[in-house]
């Protein structure tokens, strides 16, 4: 173990975040985009005994797991308490051109964001098994949710598709962003993004958050304008009620799956023409981005 690593954690794993999406030829949209799926990240932390993790029993589902319990399900022979645990999540912007790209559609995605949502997922999980592989190497038993074989898919009251880890909620409880109309996580790098998380048995500081209100960035919520997420969604999905999962999810499959086979020729899917051309794309929005 390097002094680094011993002296100052959190910058050693920001560091090998960084590392894989600056220099790693993994991180590329494929094809003929052989160019950077995600620009460059943020990285933020939250500790395994947060009391958000409990709360989200409630507010996604009984399913979802505290990081003790995907950390126990893991490594059932070790002994730890809750404290002893980090969450690292991250975010993985889309790049410039991206989100240029899917600014012009009006119905179905642009080709490098159906890339970006396939082949730019594979770059995440990518990460994610780096993240974990590094830990390991020095010594730290470390999981991705994501990637555990308990890892599903569930229907939630509440939420009505969720799932037994959300790497949205646990960038929420690291300081990343807050959720906004359209259910997006609005971070400082803005809502178009993907994101990513590892659970370890390290000692990390927890990332300060900068909100009390999971809805604090949205301007819907804070303030009571903007909506302009509600106009770029093709099929209905939004509206001052939220987010109809239902409709989307109808337009997302079979829809744009037939629409990238078509004129992308690959198995794939996209839309996220809510998370593009409006306040909150690229950063936390102001009230001067929904007038301009
Ligand atoms: S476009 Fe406006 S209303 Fe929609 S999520 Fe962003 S800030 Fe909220
Ligand atoms: S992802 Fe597409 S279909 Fe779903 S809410 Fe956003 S704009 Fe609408």
């Amino acid at each position: 173990m390097t002094t680094a690593q011993l002296t100052a954690p959190a910058v050693w794993i920001e560091n090998v975040i960084r590392d894989f999406i600056d220099q790693s030829p993994e991180n590329t949209l494929q094809g003929a985009f052989e160019e950077k799926a995600f620009e460059n990240p943020m990285v933020g932390f939250s500790k395994g005994d947060d009391p958000l993790y409990e709360s989200y029993k409630e507010v996604v589902g009984p399913f979802h797991w505290t990081p003790l319990e995907i950390f126990s399900q893991t490594f059932p022979g070790i002994q730890v308490k809750a404290e002893e645990l980090a969450v690292i999540s991250w975010i993985l912007p889309q790049t410039r051109a991206t989100k240029a790209d899917n600014r012009q559609q009006t119905t179905y995605p642009a080709e490098r964001w159906a890339r970006a949502r396939i082949f730019g997922e594979e770059v995440n999980v990518k990460l994610r098994k780096r993240v974990v592989a590094v830990l390991q190497k020095a010594g730290y038993e470390a999981v991705a949710p994501m990637l555990a074989p308990a890892w599903e898919k569930k229907m939630s009251d509440q939420y009505v598709f969720a799932s037994t880890w959300s790497e949205r909620h646990a960038a929420y409880a690291a300081g990343l962003g807050t959720f906004g109309l359209c259910d997006g996580l609005i971070t400082p790098r803005g809502k178009a993004m993907r994101t990513g998380s590892v659970v370890a048995r390290i000692d990390i500081p927890s990332t300060p958050r900068a909100y009390t209100d999971h809805r604090a960035y949205c301007l819907f919520y804070s303030k009571g304008i903007c909506g302009k997420c509600i106009k770029r969604c093709p099929v209905g999905a939004l509206s001052e009620n939220g987010h109809d999962k239902v409709k989307c999810l109808q337009h997302l499959k079979p829809a744009t799956e037939e629409y990238v086979k078509a004129n992308y020729h690959f198995d794939g899917y996209g839309c996220g023409l809510c998370q593009v051309g409006v306040p909150c794309e690229s950063g936390i929005p102001t009230d001067q981005d929904v007038k301009s």
